[in-house]
């Protein structure tokens, strides 16, 4: 086939896809331009080709086609990833997994959940919730990010210091590999040490190792309480002294930072979201959710007030409703706010030694702002865990400018005990500066992987490394 022919022109690869997934397995046209690989701007699937498997057996034979072909394909999930894994180049085909949706079991007693990858988070919460029990991962593109990509990018959130990421919350898993071999390992035990792992050999790979199609996750018990409270902080050392005492709350959940750049951005959106006066330097959104209710809310009140006398905190507002609860929750999660203040942006999910990370922030808000004297940037996310998200607007030529910026917030993580990427994954934005920020032995033993599970490089080939 002519290299500049698009792949939706090819009719004998459409008539083979559509004879294994059926008409309503395949979008074709505008169904495909229409959507985007990107969840804040139009990045069509430039293939042109959209394949639809309804069950794990469709998955496995798209691939044992494509294998056979030489054809490569990107497994699409929600589409929230952040950092253009579901990017599709014009001899891809996207695999899609949203008609993989179904919510195969609870089970109450060996506390877990059976489904399909393409369930949304959201709805796996609400049919946890329906049978009294939690799904811990919560991240604030829950309505969309899907089980299966949640999975392949090892997504953290909100509640990681309580509950662990997706790995820690992950028992068992199905794979389609790339020559479409099933690898069944739906495990729903607590131990289970007979030989490799498969969950953790495919979680966090970010679909360069296999296609997950299900997958068992753990659940808890539904917490019977929950608080909520936003804090306005003097200083970081205030903030580091917080933390080190919230996490002797038995019910702590969430530990999240704002800094005073994007306090004050959402706090004057005209949003409502303000729940105190701005120009604290730091704001921290603290939640507990426990199993006692009068003695989790005794235990948080208390913890505020002594931080109060302690000089550590010098505002404070609590939730007293669960309308109030969501309201705290939005003005930390209000990346659609600032993006659509800031744009173009670039922006970052760094991890860093939690004692330096404002010492990082302040090394980078230095450097950018001699390069770039129009600089917008705000700072924010889940230091709990040492992982914040800092989002850089330099001006007109931010796009221009992107590499130049990510060199200044990459080069300058060296410095510190840090990770490229805590939680949105590596992708095909971060490739390039992977090789800085890991051993060579480390990035050998990824090739090794991968060539041993897809030689050819059909799955998600430009992803990773
Ligand atoms: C507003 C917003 C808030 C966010 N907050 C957080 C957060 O707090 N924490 C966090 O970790 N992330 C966060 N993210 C990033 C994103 O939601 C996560 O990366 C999520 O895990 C992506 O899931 P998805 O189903 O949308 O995957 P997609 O975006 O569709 O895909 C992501 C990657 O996984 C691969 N993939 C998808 N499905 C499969 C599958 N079944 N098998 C193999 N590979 C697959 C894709 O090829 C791609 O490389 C946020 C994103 C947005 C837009």
């Amino acid at each position: 086939m002519d290299q500049m022919t698009p792949l939706a022109a090819d009719t004998s690869l459409i008539d083979a896809l559509r004879e294994i997934v059926g008409e309503r397995g395949l979008l074709l046209g505008e169904d495909v331009a229409l959507r985007s690989c990107d969840p804040f701007r139009p990045v069509p699937p430039e293939g042109g080709i959209i394949v639809r498997p309804a069950s794990t057996e469709e998955v496995s034979a798209v691939m044992a086609f494509c294998h056979e072909r030489g054809q490569p394909v990107v497994t699409h999930g929600g589409r929230t990833g952040v950092a253009g894994g579901a990017f599709t180049a014009r001899d891809q085909i996207v695999i899609s997994m949203e008609r993989m949706n179904r919510i195969e079991e609870i089970d109450e007693f060996n506390q877990c959940l059976v489904a399909q990858a393409g369930v949304p988070i959201e709805v796996l919460h609400n049919a946890a919730s329906d049978a009294n029990m939690l799904y811990p991962i919560d991240l604030g593109s829950k309505g969309s990010a899907t089980l299966g990509g949640t999975i392949s990018t090892n997504a953290g959130g909100n509640r990681v210091l309580r509950w662990g990421m997706t790995r820690a919350n992950l028992l068992g898993i199905e794979v389609v590999l790339a020559d479409g071999t099933v690898v069944s390992a739906m495990n729903r035990l607590t131990k289970n040490n007979t030989g490799y792992d498969m969950k953790h050999i495919f979680a966090g790979t970010e679909g360069t190792l296999g296609i997950v199609t299900r997958a068992v996750v753990r659940l808890v018990p539904k917490p019977a309480s929950q608080q909520v409270a936003v804090v306005a902080v003097p200083s970081y050392d205030a903030v580091l002294e917080m933390l080190k005492s919230a996490r002797k709350l038995p019910a702590l959940s969430a530990f999240e930072v704002m800094w005073q750049d994007y306090y004050d951005l959402m706090a004057n959106s005209n949003t409502g979201r303000r729940p105190l006066e701005t120009g604290s330097p730091f704001y921290i959104l603290m939640e507990s959710m426990g199993y006692n209710e009068e003695q989790d809310e005794q235990q948080f009140m208390a913890f505020l007030e002594n931080s109060f006398e302690q000089g550590l905190i010098v505002d404070a507002v609590t939730s007293q409703s669960l309308a109030q609860v969501q309201e705290m929750w939005r003005l930390r999660e209000g990346g659609e706010v600032f993006a659509a203040q800031m744009w173009p942006i670039v922006s970052s999910d760094i991890s860093v030694d939690v004692r330096k990370t404002d010492e990082y922030v302040g090394k980078v808000r230095a450097k950018l702002s001699a390069a770039y004297p129009g600089l917008k940037m705000v700072t924010f996310g889940h230091l709990g865990d040492g992982n914040i998200h800092i989002g850089i607007h330099v001006g007109p030529d931010t796009v221009e400018e992107e590499l130049n910026v990510e060199h200044i917030l990459y080069d300058t993580l060296r410095d510190y005990d840090s990770a490229l990427t805590a939680e949105h994954g590596v992708g095909q934005v971060k490739k390039k500066f992977l090789p800085d920020h890991v051993e060579p032995g480390v990035l050998t033993v990824m090739r090794h992987l991968r060539d041993a599970l897809d030689p050819d490089r059909l799955l998600n080939r430009d992803v990773l490394l």
